[in-house]
């Protein structure tokens, strides 16, 4: 999985300029972008794969950014770089639609291995696990091949891993799954502290989209002191 193109939003010239390195040596195609303004347009133009996101910026926060770039209809991965354990919370309780997070001071093996998983579940996994058939519960569609999902008849935008636990929970249907197994096959690796609650905010996010009731859903259910159900 080489020559990807990866979205730098990094205001400090030091901190990019050791990504964009150590990205470049792990075959990446790097941009660079430095304020919030110059991320969306390089995101509209170059449609990179994946896009780090530091939240401190010159013109806005990373958060704006993240909000700003799903509100137009960008579904790439978004790895939030945080300066601070304290911004995790905000990262994960702000429903940003932001797939995952790394603190600072990180390590370049880190942040690779963080965007090498986040690429492979959102563009590869499913295909090379042959689970290619579309699965069918009522009105609800959910095709891995397409990495669609389809309510009515109506495609409903989801990011990559709102896909990935959605694929998974139903194609587990009616059988209960902890939060652990949910990250260790949506994440595919030990996930830090916060994991558990990462899954409870994409569930939310899951449920407004594909429920018609998001406060007394039908098909995603809790199963309580262990973690979810998909009811077909
Ligand atoms: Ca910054």
């Amino acid at each position: 999985m080489t020559g990807e193109r990866i979205l730098i939003v990094e205001d400090e010239r030091a901190v990019a300029r050791g990504l964009e390195y150590g990205l470049q040596a792990e075959g990446f195609q790097v941009f660079w972008a430095r304020t919030g303004q110059e991320a969306l347009q390089l995101l509209r133009a170059e449609n990179p794969a994946l896009i780090t996101l530091d939240i401190r910026l010159p013109d806005t926060s990373g958060y704006d950014v993240c909000r700003a770039l799903r509100a137009e209809g960008f579904r790439q991965p978004v790895l939030m770089l945080t300066a601070r354990d304290e911004e995790v919370d905000k990262v994960l309780g702000l429903e940003l639609g932001a797939d995952d997070y790394v603190v600072k001071p990180y390590s370049l093996r880190e942040v690779t291995s963080r965007i090498r998983a986040l690429l492979r579940r959102a563009y590869g996994e499913l295909a090379a696990n042959g689970e290619s058939v579309p699965l069918r519960f009522g009105d609800l569609e959910i095709d891995p091949a397409r990495l669609v999902v389809r309510k009515a008849g109506s495609a409903v935008e989801l990011t990559p891993t709102e896909f990935r636990l959605l694929h998974h929970l139903a194609a587990h249907a009616d059988r209960p799954i902890s939060r652990a197994t949910l990250i260790e096959a949506v994440w595919g690796y030990e996930s830090d502290i916060g994991g558990e609650r990462t899954i409870d905010v994409h569930i939310r996010h899951l449920r407004t989209k594909i429920e018609d009731d998001s406060a007394n859903p039908q098909h995603i259910l809790t199963v309580r002191g262990v973690g979810y159900k998909f009811q077909g």
